[in-house]
């Protein structure tokens, strides 16, 4: 059995590939960048507060996703039910959208403008369905697009709806219109809408616990996890990868060579390793595929109870502030002492921009007025924070992303001894469940030695359940 199988990056997908292949008697090497594994999926743990980046629902229709995840974690692994609203000018609304709440929640005046331009994009809907805005306006009229998806869409992706692909909408909002919503209202048997999942599973202490015992059976499998180890060199030769060169955390340089080749790093970081350097046309398409990236302002506030959702959504446009996880609330366990409360601000932004580069005191001070404008808290309430910048946390699909994807594929897919996997690995807007799926798929070709499972192709969208950005 092969033993020489290198994996660059220990998040979801990486894991994924060296457990299944550690369980079939191979001792694959990981090679993880971080000083834990996880990747966006680790949890961080201050003071004894579990802070989760973003909140990580655990849902899949795959059995050998699902099957993996209880097998790892067995009675770690909880059912959470799920509460989620919406906050919009001082008011609440359900998440997802319920059209009853909505309009009763509006008031007479926005409810007329909401019905009126609901029959009038029915009427007169956008001949072409090309951008987010155009997609989402002929299925819920203009008014609720801009209420309910326009602000918190541009607020996630930093650019207008226009410039956002429809294909995006496709596949995160897909079953829900303003008729299905409506329903579903009426009848709660029509659970066939992806977004509507009301209970979903979690780890007693957020999805890092998932993925640090993953690391430890692979390593008690005989595998090897290797962290503070950041690939920086993959040395190619004609159609094949042979070998990769990693710093370690003394900054030393050190070169691994392996058989099979896994690699969930970002695809635009893999391009610029590789070694000979590749033609500028490649390099050009890599560097034209842009990330969004995120940063989590976590609070401990001294209060029992704030609000009793999982998360809530802000679409006030008067605040930079995108969306507020209650990790208490996804599992008592998220927090070491019941009267406190853990709250993660999250903020979008792109690297290096304004927000990225405020000191986190500062960060803190905006977060902090952010929260007690909108009347969620009450800043004297906070007692301690700590700031999280997570770089790429979102692939941009952005107008013409295809085109560079397509070239960065034709050429990647020439090294037949390497396979791209998870969301930065194949630039693919996805879920964990997708890049679990695409480490399994990796590991069981190079067991089977033969590509039964084409990587590139593993599309998780048509069973997709959420549609706001996560
Ligand atoms: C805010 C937010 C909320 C989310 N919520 C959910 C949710 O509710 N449910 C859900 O299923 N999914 C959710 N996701 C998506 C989920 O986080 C990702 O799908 C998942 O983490 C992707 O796993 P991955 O292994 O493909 O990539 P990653 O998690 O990014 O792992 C890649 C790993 O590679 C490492 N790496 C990168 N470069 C190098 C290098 N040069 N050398 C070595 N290592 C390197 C990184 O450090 C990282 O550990 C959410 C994402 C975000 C941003």
């Amino acid at each position: 059995m092969a033993d020489d199988i290198v994996i660059m990056g220990a998040g979801p997908a990486g894991l994924a590939a060296g457990y299944e292949l550690a369980k079939n008697n191979c001792k694959p090497m990981l090679f993880e960048s971080q000083d834990q594994v996880g990747g966006i999926s680790k949890t961080i743990k201050y003071r004894d507060f579990y802070f989760d980046l973003g909140g990580h629902r655990f849902f899949t229709k795959f059995n050998e996703v699902n099957n993996l995840w209880h097998e790892v974690l067995g009675a770690d692994f909880i059912k959470v039910p799920r509460l989620s609203r919406i906050y919009y000018k001082n008011r609440y609304f359900n998440y997802p959208l319920t059209p009853l709440n909505a309009l009763t929640g509006m008031g007479i005046f926005d409810t007329v403008k909401i019905t009126s331009s609901y029959l009038y994009s029915k009427i007169f809907p956008y001949s072409r369905e090309d951008t987010f805005e155009q997609w989402v306006s002929n299925r819920f009229g203009r008014k609720l697009y801009s209420m309910f998806f326009k602000t918190y869409t541009e607020k996630v992706w930093g650019i207008p709806c226009s410039q956002i692909q429809a294909e995006w909408a496709a596949q995160r909002i897909k079953g829900l219109s303003l008729k299905t919503a409506v329903l579903n209202a009426i009848s709660r048997k029509n659970n066939n809408i992806k977004t509507l999942i009301n209970e979903f599973d979690y780890p007693t202490h957020g999805p890092g616990m998932m993925y640090n015992r993953m690391k430890d059976k692979i390593e008690d499998m005989g595998g090897k996890v290797y962290i503070n180890s950041r690939v920086d060199k993959i040395n190619t030769e004609g159609s094949k990868i042979k070998s990769l060169e990693y710093i370690d955390k003394d900054g030393r340089r050190n070169i691994v060579e392996g058989r099979y080749f896994i690699s969930s790093i970002p695809l635009t970081e893999l391009i610029e390793k590789l070694s000979p350097t590749p033609d500028t046309a490649i390099l050009n398409a890599a560097s034209n595929l842009k990330y969004r990236s995120l940063i989590t302002v976590d609070i401990i506030v001294g209060k029992q109870h704030l609000f009793p959702d999982n998360w809530i959504y802000i679409h006030s446009p008067d605040v930079k502030l995108g969306r507020i996880q209650n990790f208490k609330n996804w599992s008592s366990k998220m927090v070491p002492d019941e009267n406190r409360t853990s709250l993660g601000l999250e903020y979008f932004c792109n690297e290096n921009d304004e927000l990225w580069n405020l000191t986190d005191d500062k960060l803190f001070e905006l977060a902090a007025d952010e929260i007690d404008k909108i009347r969620i808290c009450n800043k004297k309430d906070i007692e301690d924070y700590i700031v999280i910048r997570v770089p790429k946390a979102y692939p941009v699909y952005m107008n013409g992303y295809k085109k560079n994807i397509g070239i960065i594929e034709s050429f990647i897919r020439q090294f037949k001894n390497l396979q791209p996997v998870g969301r930065y690995g194949l630039f693919k807007y996805n879920n964990m469940d997708h890049s679990v799926l695409t480490g399994l798929y990796a590991a069981k070709n190079i067991l089977e030695g033969t590509i039964k499972y084409d990587t590139w192709s593993v599309n998780t969208d048509k069973e997709y359940h959420e549609e706001k950005a996560n």
